[in-house]
Order: structure tokens, then sequence, then C-alpha cells
């Protein structure tokens, strides 16, 4: 009898624990099929500075859904794509003449002086703030020193402001001549430079200057740069116009200007060229 009253305590206990099991997986099955419902935003927060949004305002426009690139560098959907490799279509000479840069195997190289196809080349379109990524490389052959080796250089609002393009990879030269530098004025962060004939990458947000209707200067421009992903600028004023030998200085212009290609005798090589304008007044 004391046995058969054991047995049957030990299985009531198990039918508790199994519905108490069942019971816990009905609620957890009832919980996922059903998830908190989070609010997409808020009517009732205080308003920001300017009193134009509350704080996580639900009325505040998101931000233009866009298709990143599917790997680092590549362009985005809603770049303005400057050279894919095919042809110079977006590139005039300084003369507006169809740009003659040698173009081959997917990139675009400065030609040698004696073809008499060199020259500056320039972008049809012209930009003000805006994102932009190019990829080059410096001659895998070292020639010359200095800044004589794989020169040229990346200049925003029709050849005023420049970044300068060099083979800095163990190459003695002044400070603000490096690769990355801003010419003439701020030398890189680092120098994160990759030997010669490697192809390099350079991201830059610049930031245009403006002038009053008066012509006073009441924004210098700006300019990050990331230097095969390495930040070698962050939000760096801009002196001026760059120049050689001299301090820069700012001579009012129009909002929006061509990016331009040195050509400064090396034959240096330019692929995956594309750009983004930024809005950078938005009031989103
Ligand atoms: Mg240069």
């Amino acid at each position: 009898m004391k046995k058969l009253l054991c047995a049957a305590l030990a299985a009531s206990v198990l039918l508790l624990g199994a519905n108490a099991q069942a019971a816990d997986k009905k609620a957890k099955a009832k919980a996922k099929a059903k998830p908190k419902a989070h609010p997409t935003g808020y009517a009732d927060t205080p308003f920001l500075p300017g009193g134009k949004w509350r704080v996580h305002d639900d009325t505040r426009p998101r931000p233009k859904v866009i298709t990143p690139g599917n790997v680092s560098g590549a362009a985005p959907s809603d770049a303005v794509i400057l050279f894919d490799g095919s042809d110079l279509s977006e590139w005039v000479k300084g003369d507006g003449k169809p740009a003659t840069w040698t173009v081959q195997n997917g990139y675009m190289e400065v030609p040698p002086k004696s073809t008499g196809k060199g020259g500056a080349i320039k972008t049809k379109r012209g930009f003000g703030d805006c994102q932009l990524h190019i990829e080059w490389a410096t001659p895998h052959k070292v020639e010359g020193n200095s800044q004589g080796r794989g020169n040229s250089g990346v200049f925003f609002h029709d050849g005023t402001y420049e970044i300068q393009v060099l083979d800095s990879y163990n190459n003695k030269s002044y400070a603000d001549g490096q690769a990355s530098a801003l010419y003439g004025w701020k030398p890189p962060l680092v120098n994160a430079s990759r030997k010669p004939g490697e192809w390099q990458t350079y991201d830059i947000i610049f930031e245009s200057p403006k002038w009053d209707k008066d012509g006073k200067l009441v924004k210098k421009a700006y300019v990050t740069v990331l230097h095969n992903g390495v930040v070698t600028h962050h939000r760096q004023e801009i002196l001026g116009g760059t120049g050689h030998k001299r301090v820069a200085q700012y001579k009012q212009h129009a909002a929006k200007g061509s990016i331009q290609l040195q050509d400064h005798s090396n034959p240096t090589r330019f692929r995956n060229i594309w750009i983004r304008e930024l809005d950078l007044n938005s009031n989103n």
C-alpha cells in the first residue's frame, strides 16, 4: 500500500512538472509571436533648440535610403560616377576640349608630355559640398625624388584647393607636400602611404567656403580625408587657395566648381572615382 502511494505521488509530481513546462512553453511561444510594440516616434517630448522638431519627433523626415556598395570603396546608389574605368566622358581638358589621358585596363593615366595629350583634366560638372572617392597609384618604377616622384593632385573648385597625390613611401620631401597633405598648409596626421605601384584610396569630405553678398568670406573651407581608410585630416580648416612657395589665400569663387586632376609630368594612375553631393544645410 505504502509503495502504491509513493508511486502515485511521484506520478503527480511528474505530471505537475510537465504541466508547468507546457505552460511555460506556451507563454514563450505567445511572446515570440507578438513582439513588444515600440513607438516609431513621439509627439509629447520637449522641442529641440530651434523649436522645429521634438526629441525623437515622429513627424521628422527620415533620411533618404540608399544602397551602400557591397565592397569598401564601391559607389553607393546616389553617387555620380566620374570614372568607372571605361572612358573619360565626365572629364575635359583645361580648355574644355575632351580629355585625352590614356585609358587602359580599367584605369586612366597621365600621358607622357611628348604625346601632347596631357595637361590637367577636370570634371564637366561642378560640385560644392561633397564626398569624393578616388583611387590612385604612383609608378611602380621609382624615378626622381621628393616632389618629382609620383606627383599629381586632387583639386576642388577648379584647381583651387589641392589634396596632394605623391609617392610618399620612403620619400623624403617637405611635410606639407606629402601624399594627402593640404599642399603648402597641413601635413597629414599620419603617412598612410602604400608602396609605389600599389592602389591607394582617398575618401574626402569637402566643405566649400562661403562668401556673403558683399564678398566677405563668412565660412572657410573644411576638409576631412581618409587615406587608405586612415583619417589624415579631420574637418581641417583650409587656409586658402593652394599655392607653391607662398601662403595660401582665399579668393572668392562660385558655389560649385570642377574636380581637377593634376598633370605633374609623372605617369600617375586613377580609377574608381565617384562623388556624392552633400546637403550640409539640410534642416531634416
Ligand atoms: Mg601635386
